[in-house]
């Protein structure tokens, strides 16, 4: 099949956008391969396509659970077979999915960076038919970039796996393995909606590409006006720009709380907001988005400010949210072409996450906004406060490493490869540290190789039973109870001694069960029967080394990092602070687009037409 031929097959679509015909034909050829596309430029297709016109799987590794899920969901409704394996899923889960992959016609697996640390996946991988890496969000790998994954760095480790057992199983597998270039290469196709050109060396670098291959789509967004409003009161501004511009928003937001206080302010006002952060379980984010998702924003009007809305939303009920209040939590993988606005209260660290975020707004090429709200002074000092709270003294850091140990109670020269559930707000209470540059601290531990510090892990429920099997006579429990209690001691052999995870609840709810198993593990927990932890967000903590009396800072570890840190952060302020070049070209210059011409739409071109006009 041409990929033309799977274009139109598979998804419908006749002819491919810009670059995506490139970037597929690249593919094929062989090639290692960089794509550089702005978010909604339709990434995903330049790796469907052609993996869909070989013979073989596509192994996509991409950051977040919850795009994995909706990518596969959408295959499964076009009649492509794919699985995903992620965090949270039970052993026969991911066996099932290998499996699959292995010997049934599936094209894609999907995977999380960290899978590929696993040693047993590792050893699944070299059996399977493997015919193209895809990764997505490939900024991830650079240490430059704003969202640094240290999993990112074994992808070039995978690709040797891969390539070295190519030639031995071809023999053995039954599936028809893959065409491969004749050293046995797969090829990579990285892909990222935004690298700076110190980013777009390191991609490469790290990923091992047999050559440099860049494909670069412009990052101009001509729908969008780029707009920086100054003032002091930026809730009320968000309630009147809201008021001014229908439809759908998101408004991001530095800490939860504020998400959360604002979601409620601008509820009290009339406007129909949710909050949603990292700190929520994955069914309560995805229930928020879904709502979100569901409401649908009027056809746009032209300019910001100049006229109140004529009608307000049909859609503006209860079940329909229009301003999602976010930290970046949110975002990644959101596929709404309809938002009209991303306003941020304050500014990102990053001139990346700004475009990328802003970028989330009128993906549908219909008029849209990001507003970025800008308190000179005060937005100034807490950028300066960051640099001190993201990159504490050398000193602390030491500090951090001891009281953690303590507090977990690792003793000198041992605690390797033990793991815990680490409450960073009771430590720092029990050992008077201040939060957030605790939080730096054991990200910065975890950079250097003392620990693996993995914020906002979903821990999956625990339950323990704490009577004897006979004794269960004793108590009067329902068939349900019963039923689920039976149920446990078969599957868990261990549950009687310690705590053992246990399967969702959507494993066990079935056609009309009254209680669904939280309910039940509730109600045993109350009779005493089971201690029951239920599902959880949690920090993990794991000691990589032995409890070390001295960390070692390696020279440039910390200072390079720190003045990248400062640099992007004054990009940004500086960004904000322009009133004299059009905020399009600011954006694109950056990313090294420097031919561009001025939007006529963000704030600096109108004043300066204006002036013009005057
Ligand atoms: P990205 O990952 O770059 O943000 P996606 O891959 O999610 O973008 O694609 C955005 C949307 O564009 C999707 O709904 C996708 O189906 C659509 N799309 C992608 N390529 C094409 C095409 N060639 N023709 C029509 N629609 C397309």
């Amino acid at each position: 099949m041409t990929s033309r031929e799977a274009l139109k097959t598979y998804f419908g679509y006749d002819d491919f956008r810009p670059l995506q015909a490139e970037i597929v034909q690249s593919v094929l050829d062989g090639r290692d391969t960089l794509a550089l596309m702005p978010t909604g430029g339709g990434k995903s297709l330049c790796f469907q396509v052609p993996t869909l016109a070989m013979e073989g799987l596509c192994l996509v590794i991409t950051p977040l659970i919850a795009l994995m899920k909706d990518q596969v969901e959408n295959l499964h409704k076009r009649n492509i077979r794919a699985a995903a394996i992620y965090t949270g899923m039970s052993y026969e889960q991911q066996k099932a999915a290998l499996d699959n992959c292995m010997w049934g016609p599936y094209h894609f697996l999907y995977v999380s960076p960290e899978r590929l640390e696993s040693e047993e996946f590792r050893e699944r991988l070299t059996r399977l038919p493997i015919c193209l890496i895809a990764v997505d969000e490939a900024h991830c790998i650079s240490q430059w970039g704003y969202d640094f994954r240290p999993s990112y760095l074994k992808i070039a480790e995978i690709r040797d796996i891969i390539a070295n057992s190519a030639a031995s199983n071809s023999s053995q597998s039954e599936r028809p393995i893959a065409q491969r270039a004749s050293n046995n290469q797969v090829p990579i196709l990285a892909l990222t909606a935004t690298a700076t050109p110190d980013v777009v060396d390191d991609i490469q670098e790290r990923l091992a590409f047999r050559q440099k291959n860049v494909l670069r789509k412009s990052f101009l967004r001509s729908n969008l006006s780029y707009v920086v409003r100054q003032t002091n009161k930026k809730a009320d501004e968000i309630v009147h720009i809201l008021n001014r511009v229908p439809g759908s928003a998101i408004v991001y937001v530095r800490n939860r709380q504020r998400a959360q206080e604002l979601a409620a302010y601008l509820n009290e006002k009339g406007l129909s907001a949710d909050y949603y952060h990292a700190g929520l379980t994955s069914k309560e984010r995805a229930a928020k988005q879904e709502v979100w998702k569901r409401y649908s924003s009027p056809i746009p009007n032209s300019s910001l400010g100049e006229r109140p809305i004529a009608q307000r939303a049909s859609n503006s009920e209860a079940s329909h949210i229009r301003v999602i209040v976010a930290t970046n939590a949110f975002g990644m993988g959101i596929d709404k072409p309809d938002v009209r606005m991303v306003i941020h209260h304050d500014l990102p660290d990053t001139i990346e996450a700004y475009f990328q975020e802003a970028g989330r707004a009128g993906r549908d090429e219909q008029k849209a906004f990001a507003v970025l709200l800008y308190d000179p002074s005060q937005d100034k000092a807490k950028a300066r406060k960051r640099v001190a709270d993201n990159y504490p003294e050398e000193e602390f850091l030491h500090t951090v490493y001891h009281k953690t140990c303590n507090y977990l109670g690792v003793g000198a020269d041992s605690g390797q490869g033990a793991c815990f559930f680490l409450d960073v707000n009771d430590l720092c209470r029990k050992m008077h540290l201040p939060i957030i540059p605790t939080y730096s601290a054991l990200h910065l531990l975890s950079q250097l190789g003392y620990i693996s510090f993995d914020e906002e892990q979903e821990i999956r429920p625990r339950v323990m039973i704490r009577v004897q099997r006979r004794e269960l006579d004793n108590y009067t429990l329902t068939a349900q109870q019963l039923e689920l209690l039976e149920a446990l001691m078969r599957e868990y052999t261990g549950i009687f001694t310690e705590l053992q995870y246990v399967k969702g609840d959507e494993a066990m709810r079935r056609e009309g069960d009254k209680a669904t198993r939280h309910e039940l593990l509730v109600s045993l927990a109350q009779k005493g029967i089971i201690s029951y932890v239920p599902r959880t967000v949690a920090n993990v903590l794991r000691l990589e080394v032995n409890r070390q009396a001295e960390i070692r800072i390696p020279e440039n570890f910390y200072v390079g990092r720190k003045t990248h840190y400062i640099d992007k952060l004054k990009a940004m302020v500086e960004y904000a602070d322009n009133k004299q070049y059009c905020r399009s070209q600011l954006l694109l210059s950056y990313f090294g687009e420097h031919d561009a011409s001025s939007c006529g739409t963000c704030d600096v071109c109108r004043q300066i037409n204006k002036q013009q006009r005057q």
